[in-house]
């Protein structure tokens, strides 16, 4: 390997707020190094006038296993050249892959690491699809990757709580299989969907709140965070349980949201896609803005992050585990067409097309709440910068949501354009807040980085992985954030002023937490009266996964051992 020197850069790294920003960066081996007076570096790089970060980190995205697949299948529109807005490339380096909303493998890993994006997370994985997630994440190149396992709806789960959960006498049992879960499928972390309620939406519930009882299983959405989050703390998983909380989408739902943080009583967790959790029930159309309320309580309790899962307008395809709020929201649907799917019965899935239109009063409102959760939450490191791709916005508009951020006359002059009720009936056009270049980067790599335990990512310190995007300082921050100049991946050039350059495979990241392995003997006995596969070809071994993944490196992240 190689040694780099980046010369006369602006160095935005918070997560070493101690170093001075302007510095050489040097490079040895895909590491950042100590740059030592006179030594000669393989290659030297004029970086004045550009701003050096670490490489994006997206923690919520949308890019691999059963979903997105029938997201792709069912959005052929977006995969046809002449609508396709992004064209078919020419770059010789890139395999041709298209799409926009549902974009291929091939497609998803270009547009990222263009916008200097190094590394991206699967939030919805199921433990029976874990194989083909793993491998559809190692098809998209360059980004490394990993994936969060669903638990929370399952049978199994919902038994054992039913019989004794969180200081019953089943909560060791619920623990090793939570731990046994996330080292079988190996997962980075563990999503609960709308907790309790995809599988109450099988026994013909239609909602589920936080502490409504599940009419079969006879327990409610707040045990099922309460086990949860405890389970992972006690294993000393880094990323804490990541929620997406009860009745997505439906107006007045921030009372959900705030019993969700107050069942967590204290512990970590973080709560994602929240624009989609944010709303009041007051106002014209019985709709209103919670982002207030919400990030009041973000404010309040520093152990809760968010990602916000912003919405943009145009046409793209929902993908989400919640079957029960994606039935409810299938007559919205736009083209008319959608997919409800499960498989083994351990969660559930729903691809709703959608549309978000400037003019509807709805989607223009949800539009600002997203923009004022994340003007109001007060500390940036608990919040991650997302659409939820595809479901708010594909990630493709990140540089402008950057801008709608970072430039306020830029941001109402885009409200002045919605529905005229809008502005009328939202705090945003008062909130004067732009956020610094400091705070995006802790939104967009630093803080994601962080919240998933990856030490040698999101900064730029000596010993952290060469995962780096210069960007050409420029007033228009989304020109600025589309094309960076250069983009290195563990210390390889991989993009050159928005084009491809090279495309190494990405690694996969995981969580190896220690459990009783004693739990087997049940979940054996599971899996033979109701698994459709041999328990012993559930498991993912190392040397699977990384055939799995394109033969990527293993990347397994450090659990913190629990002080009981
Ligand atoms: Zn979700
Ligand atoms: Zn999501």
């Amino acid at each position: 390997m190689s040694s780099m020197l980046l010369r006369g850069g602006r160095i935005v790294d918070p997560a070493n707020p101690a170093a001075p920003q302007l510095r050489d960066l040097a490079l040895h081996d895909g590491r950042v190094v100590e740059p030592i007076v006179g030594q000669r570096y393989d290659e030297e790089i004029d970086a004045s006038g550009c701003v050096i970060l670490a490489g994006g980190i997206d923690l919520h995205t949308h890019i691999g296993g059963g979903k997105v697949n029938l997201a792709r299948m069912l959005m052929v529109e977006d995969h046809r050249s002449g609508a396709d807005p992004i064209p078919l490339s020419v770059n010789p380096i890139e395999l041709a892959s298209c799409g926009s909303c549902a974009p291929g493998t091939l497609a998803t890993g270009y547009r990222y690491v263009e916008m200097g994006y190094t590394a991206a997370f699967e939030p919805a994985m199921l433990s029976s699809n874990a194989r083909h997630a793993h491998m559809e994440m190692g098809d998209v190149p360059v980004l490394d990757h990993g994936a969060y396992v669903m638990l929370g709806n399952d049978e199994l789960f919902l038994q054992l709580l039913s019989e004794g959960g969180r200081l019953g006498r089943n909560f060791a049992q619920l623990r090793d299989y939570t731990a046994w879960t996330i080292a079988s499928s190996k997962a980075m972390g563990v999503k609960v969907v709308n907790p309790g309620g995809i599988s109450a939406f099988k026994f013909n519930q239609r909602k589920l709140d936080v502490d409504e009882p599940h009419v079969h299983w006879q327990v409610t959405p707040r045990q099922v965070l309460q086990t949860l989050a405890c389970a992972l703390h006690e294993l000393g998983v880094a990323h804490p349980l990541h929620i997406h909380g009860s009745n997505l989408g439906v107006a007045g739902n921030i009372a959900s949201t705030l019993d969700t943080i107050d069942a967590l009583e204290g512990l970590s967790a973080h709560l994602t896609h929240v624009q989609f959790h944010a709303y009041g029930a007051e106002g014209p159309n019985k709709f209103s803005s919670a982002a207030l309320q919400l990030a009041e309580a973000v404010n309040a309790n520093p152990q809760i992050s968010i990602d916000v899962g912003q919405i943009m307008f145009g046409q793209t395809v929902t993908a989400s585990g919640d079957t029960m709020r994606q039935h409810a929201n299938s007559g919205l649907a736009n083209p008319r067409k959608w997919v409800g799917a499960d498989i083994e019965g351990i969660a559930g899935c729903g691809v709703v097309p959608f549309r978000y239109r400037e003019q509807s009063y709805v989607n223009a409102l949800q539009w600002a709440i997203g923009l004022e959760i994340f003007l109001l939450v007060r500390n940036p490191w608990q919040v991650v910068l997302t659409t939820d791709h595809p479901n708010g916005a594909p990630f493709t508009s990140y540089p402008h949501l950057i801008r709608l951020l970072m430039d306020r006359s830029f941001r109402n002059e885009q409200l002045a354009r919605l529905h005229p009720e809008v502005a009328a009936n939202c705090a945003l056009r008062s909130i004067t807040r732009e956020l610094t270049l400091e705070e995006i980067a802790v939104m967009t790599r630093a803080a994601p980085a962080r919240l998933l335990g990856l030490r040698d990512r999101g900064q730029l310190g000596v010993g952290a992985a060469a995962d780096i995007a210069v960007y050409r300082e420029a007033s228009d921050r989304e020109a600025m954030f589309a094309t960076p100049e250069y983009v290195f991946k563990d210390g390889r050039l991989v993009a050159r002023a928005g084009k491809m350059v090279a495309v190494p495979v990405g690694g996969t990241h995981f969580v190896e937490p220690d459990f009783d392995r004693g739990i087997e003997k049940l979940l054996r006995r599971h899996w033979q009266a109701h698994g459709s596969i041999h328990f012993d070809h559930v498991a993912i071994g190392k040397d699977e996964l990384c055939s799995c993944c394109n033969g990527g490196r293993l990347l397994p992240a450090a659990c913190f051992p629990h002080a009981a």
